[in-house]
């Protein structure tokens, strides 16, 4: 479509990254209080924020080339990508097809506020194979609290809606949950729903942490009163663990407790968040802006425009190269030196804004957070690992823990509590199975 130059010197781009898509940039039909991309609105001035045709194209054709992997997944998301109409899916679809070569598989994943869903969307979700993330925040009243439209209503009953209309069509759906201050206090009341009432197999739990400016961009050192602290995010994933690991292990699947498994059995993450450096995940514009990340969508991250530029001498930039490897070379000594550093790796950049017990800059603002929930899942990761290593299945997890607590309920009527622990470890009976859980 137009004459594309390379930009000098170009590193090497890695064999697959992903890119999450935004057609229709930041306009979405919702007023979530906590959005992080309604502001970037403010970017584009007088932009109809519309994917061109011609655009959609060129990156089909330009991100399927630069995928060296048999398995190419486009990641569509906003504002709110259905805003963009479904004849627009009908020919990204297309052009996937023309542009795929013979032996590539293409996926889909769409990340949805639910509320434009009908059943001609279904339809297609089905036919395609596209994998529907739904944005849903507990029960109603935790998930009405900050997930409202453009009027301030409630859209609980339009994503139960969407729900059910994928259900029947059959549509592969996983959730995505944010925690913020209305829902972090209510872990069970969650889980439960997202696993019983929802039906969900495959949950996201994504922390809001919100900064407090007029820009919108990752600034400031302060964090606005929808956000959770790191004590709520911690006491938050150790109480749905610990359901989870009593009676869900291998039939729900908690995005951070998989990345912890891989981490305990010595195996990458699989999410960026938790890598040692990052860059793989970028985020591309309606107009072909690309950035250095979602969550760096601001015109200091801004690589270049693959109208321009190739996507792939974009994404092999010495910048994003050095943004990716920022992630571990920033890292505060406090950090460096952290027990669980091996599965935390300081979390994501952009929550590193607080700073260490001794005054170095960079400390992770869900520090609390992490360490107590990583902390506390130690024991039964590694027991998970081992059964993973000997070839069985980690839920064995659930039938090993159910043993030793009807042992130890034994032991409480017979052992002292400062007697040592009859397990062996060597501790009180008081601090080892006698410990009081309430
Ligand atoms: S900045 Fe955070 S979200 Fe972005 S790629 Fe790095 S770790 Fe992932
Ligand atoms: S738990 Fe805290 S100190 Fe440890 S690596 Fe993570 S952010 Fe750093």
């Amino acid at each position: 479509m137009t004459n594309l130059q390379s930009p000098t010197p170009i590193a090497q781009a890695p064999p697959a990254f992903h890119i999450m898509l935004k057609p229709r940039g930041a306009v979405c039909n919702l007023d979530c209080k906590y959005c992080y991309f309604l502001a970037k609105e403010m970017m584009y001035p007088g932009s109809r924020f519309r994917m061109a045709d011609a655009l959609l194209e060129e990156y089909t054709k330009q991100y399927i080339a630069a995928q060296r992997v048999p398995e190419v997944t486009f990641g569509w998301q906003g504002g709110e990508p259905t805003l963009m109409g479904l004849d627009f899916f009908r020919r990204a679809v297309a052009y996937q097809q023309k542009y795929a070569p013979p032996g590539t598989r293409i996926l889909n994943a769409f990340q949805t506020n639910g509320t434009l869903i009908d059943d001609e969307w279904c339809r297609f979700f089905k036919e395609h194979g596209f994998l529907v993330g739904l944005s849903i925040d507990g029960p109603q009243p935790l998930h009405d609290f900050y997930r409202v439209d453009k009027g301030g209503q409630p859209t609980f009953g339009k994503v139960m809606r969407a729900l059910e209309l994928l259900q029947q069509h059959g549509v592969e759906y996983n959730t995505l949950t944010t925690l913020h201050a209305a829902n972090v206090g209510h872990p069970l009341a969650v889980y439960r729903f997202l696993r019983d009432e929802v039906g969900t197999q495959f949950m996201q739990f994504i922390p809001i942490v919100e900064r407090d400016n007029e820009t919108g961009y990752q600034e400031g050192d302060r964090a606005t009163d929808r956000s959770l602290t790191g004590k709520q995010y911690g006491d938050f994933l150790i109480a749905i663990f610990d359901e989870w690991v009593r009676r869900d292990v291998g039939r729900i699947f908690v995005q951070i407790f998989d990345v912890a498994l891989a981490a305990w059995i010595g195996e990458p993450p699989g999410l960026c968040i938790f890598s040692e450096t990052c860059g793989n995940a970028l985020a591309m514009e309606h107009n072909g802006d690309l950035f250095s990340c979602d969550h760096f969508v601001e015109p200091k991250y801004k690589l270049g425009n693959i109208q321009e530029i190739p996507l792939l001498d974009l994404v092999g930039l010495p910048e994003q190269i050095q943004f990716g490897r920022d992630k571990r070379d920033t890292l505060p000594r406090y950090c460096r030196e952290c027990e669980v550093r091996f599965v935390c790796n300081g979390g994501c950049p952009k929550d590193r804004f607080i700073t260490t017990p001794d005054g170095e800059p960079g400390l992770n603002y869900l520090c609390e957070g992490f360490r107590a929930f990583f902390n506390h899942i130690d024991r039964p990761m590694r027991i998970m690992a081992a059964e993973l290593r000997a070839r069985r299945p980690p839920a064995n997890i659930m039938r090993i823990l159910a043993q030793e607590e009807a042992q130890a309920r034994q032991w409480q009527t017979s052992v002292g509590r400062n007697d040592p622990c009859p397990c062996g470890s060597g501790k009180k009976f008081k601090a080892c199975h006698g410990r009081r859980t309430n």
